[in-house]
């Protein structure tokens, strides 16, 4: 997962944990970020922007997306709906599962749980040698029950649901880090498809890309292909410049 981010490091001017509050387009075709950090605020120009926030972040971030994207694009972002998820990571002293790095838990069962991922089982150096790393991860439903509660209940409640599926497990827990996931799944209803591809048709015309899993469906793979495809475009987008400029 850290693979792409780890080679554009390597090049680029990374600037983390920074909050981008609005993004403003120049008469000079330029844009320009307005960005929040723990150091300050401050703001950014650049010739292209590529926003892979969730589809009504992104258009929060823009005062007139309509101008920027165009209606059909403004319209698909404006129609997407999402899940959230209270995602709970969970620290083991020891690990309660060995095998399985993916659990999903049946629907049938109406379990607290929807899955959980085991980290320690994903990779080396995920978690310390013999220890556990679970992401807890409750259903819509009982997301729904848990999103207003304190974090020490979330994580109280996650860590004893995966008690009842792992027993025993609750008493191994060193610590554990709730994440309240707004836009953790984009939703795809009927019609969804229609209005994915009529955006899909568009060709941009501004300096600002948008990307994220929205534009294909709820996995990485799918926010990745949509990442592609927004470079793809700005590299179009510059070709298409750098020819108008030496004319
Ligand atoms: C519980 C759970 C488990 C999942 N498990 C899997 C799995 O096993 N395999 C898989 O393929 N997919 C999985 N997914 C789906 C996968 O996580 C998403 O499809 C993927 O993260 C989407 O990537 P993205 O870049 O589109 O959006 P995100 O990963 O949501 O990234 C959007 C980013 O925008 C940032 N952001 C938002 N607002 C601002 C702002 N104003 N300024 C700056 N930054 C901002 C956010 O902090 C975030 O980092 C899972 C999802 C959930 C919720």
């Amino acid at each position: 997962m850290g693979t792409v981010p780890a080679a554009l490091a390597k090049h680029l001017d990374i600037k983390l944990s920074a909050e981008v509050h609005r993004i403003d387009m120049n008469d000079d075709g330029s844009v320009t970020l307005r960005i929040g950090s723990p150091a300050g605020q401050a703001d950014l120009t650049a010739d292209y922007v590529v926003l892979a926030t969730p589809a009504p972040v992104t258009l929060r971030l823009l005062p007139n997306p309509e101008s920027v994207l165009g209606k059909i694009v403004t319209d698909f972002l404006g129609s997407t709906r999402y899940v959230r998820n209270a995602t709970t990571a969970v620290a083991y002293r020891t690990a309660p599962e060995t095998r399985a790095y993916g659990v999903s838990v049946p629907t049938v069962l109406n379990h607290r749980l929807a899955a959980i991922g085991w980290d320690h089982l994903k990779g080396i150096n995920r978690s310390p040698a013999g220890t556990g790393l679970g992401v807890m991860m409750p259903t819509n439903a009982h997301t729904d029950t848990l999103w207003e509660r304190s974090k020490s209940e979330i994580g109280e409640d996650l860590i004893g649901a995966a008690d009842e599926l792992y027993p025993g497990s609750r008493a191994h827990v060193m610590f554990y880090r709730v994440q309240h996931w707004s836009h953790a799944m984009p939703l795809q209803a009927p019609g969804w498809a229609r209005q994915l591809a009529q955006a899909l048709a568009v060709k941009p015309n501004s300096p600002v890309f948008t990307c994220g899993d929205y534009w294909g469906g709820p996995n990485t793979e799918m926010a990745l292909v949509s990442g592609e495809r927004a470079a793809a475009q700005l590299l179009a987008a510059h070709k298409a410049k750098q020819l108008q400029h030496s004319l």
